[in-house]
């Protein structure tokens, strides 16, 4: 019988702000945000409202702050300045406190990082996804090249010591060269920190809408495990870490906000379409910038809540923890819900294991690099189903 009352090992609390707002829409982007930004305002003081409304959410002291989006770098300093204060208000914060920062290089000029700075965020996440210009202009990025590489050197300048870059593969324009000279490009500038996946095409989309229509040709997954391969390859090369499938860092510089996630810490969410989780339950907010703003003034909860089952918290560990080079804790699952993985899926590891997916060390299942290639499925079969 599962025992879902044992607590888990928290190694984290983690606020994140959802800014629900862009220029433009990029061709691919399924995020929740509107590129009417008149409400911009109103928003923020919602999100303000929404902070103090649930600050007994999370009781132990904050180690992350993330402004995610959307696009964070939209915001003026007194807007998230008035975020940030109303945080410090109402939560106790760690004194490394990473707070990081998701930005566009569009948006990014002197005054900008010098705002920024100034406000104490120590963490930027750049949103360059290529350097080719053409595939910018595909995806319908607001930046180019040039821009890019502007940023990251005003950054540096600004002595922002800790900048995430974003990268995606597999766009279709792009070739193998392409890629390898994006990946040539970022090992170059160094970034602490590099978060790359690959396209995916997403309903609701411009590229979904393209896609069911015919009319857009994907990457295929042989071509995909290849690119992979190629990312994996350059970046372990230039001393990059491998940590999470899409993750890579160096001198141990991890994002604390998405371990925390991987780690299944406690996190509040604000703003619209943002999660919550504090061990028990989960909530998500409305994704409707109106709607969000007209129940905050008025009072009514802005989320949906469900109590996850014994079932749900261990799927949740398997999916998220195989991902990471941490590995799947094998008596972390027998002390906290007395699932005993190993007895159950006893087969399939050993199968996995032969077929060098994942190795068994010290109790712990640890995916290998062609394990990281099918980590999805590798975790489904691991599920448990109703
Ligand atoms: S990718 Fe980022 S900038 Fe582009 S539409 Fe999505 S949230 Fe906005």
């Amino acid at each position: 019988m599962i025992n879902n009352s044992k607590n888990y090992s928290k190694i984290n609390n983690a606020i994140y702000i959802h800014i629900p707002f862009c220029k433009q829409a990029c061709y691919y982007c399924n995020f929740h945000f509107n590129v009417n930004i008149n409400m911009i305002d109103d928003m923020v003081n919602c999100l303000v409202r929404e902070i103090e409304i649930r600050k007994a959410y999370l009781n132990t002291e904050i180690n992350s702050i993330y402004f995610g989006g959307g696009t964070p770098s939209i915001l003026s300093q007194s807007h998230i300045n008035s975020i940030l204060n109303t945080i410090y208000k109402n939560f106790k914060i760690s004194e490394n406190i990473e707070i990081t920062f998701e930005c566009n290089p569009d948006d990014l000029n002197n005054s900008k990082f010098e705002e920024i700075k100034a406000l104490g965020i120590n963490r930027l996440s750049i949103g360059i996804q290529t350097f080719n210009n053409k595939a910018l202009k595909y995806l319908n990025r607001a930046h180019n090249s040039q821009k890019a590489l502007k940023t990251y050197e005003l950054a540096r300048k600004h002595n922002f010591k800790n900048i995430n870059i974003d990268l995606i593969y597999g766009i279709p324009i792009n070739s193998i060269d392409d890629w390898k000279k994006d990946l040539e490009i970022i090992t170059q500038l160094k970034p602490e920190h590099i978060s790359s996946y690959c396209l995916t095409i997403e309903k609701n989309t411009y590229f979904g809408t393209l896609y069911s229509r015919g009319k857009l040709k994907i990457v295929g997954e042989d071509m995909e495990a290849k690119l992979f391969d190629i990312l994996v390859e350059n970046l372990q090369k230039a001393n990059y870490e491998h940590y999470e499938v899409s993750n890579f860092c160096i001198d141990n510089k991890y994002s604390k906000h998405n371990t925390n996630y991987w780690k299944k810490g406690n996190y509040l969410g604000i703003g619209p379409s943002a999660h919550s989780y504090n061990g028990i339950s989960r909530q998500w907010n409305i994704s409707n910038n109106k709607k969000y703003i007209d129940n905050i003034k008025s009072y009514i909860p802005v989320y949906t809540k469900e109590i996850l089952t014994g079932k749900d918290h261990i799927n949740e560990y398997i999916m998220t923890s195989l991902r990471t080079k941490w590995g799947c804790d094998l008596e972390f699952l027998i002390n906290s819900y007395d699932y005993n993985l190993l007895e159950k899926s006893e087969n399939l590891i050993n199968e996995s294991i032969e077929n060098n997916l994942m190795n068994l060390n010290n109790k712990t299942l640890i995916l290998t690099h062609k394990g990281f290639k099918l980590a999805d499925k590798i975790c489904s079969n691991l599920f448990i189903l109703d």
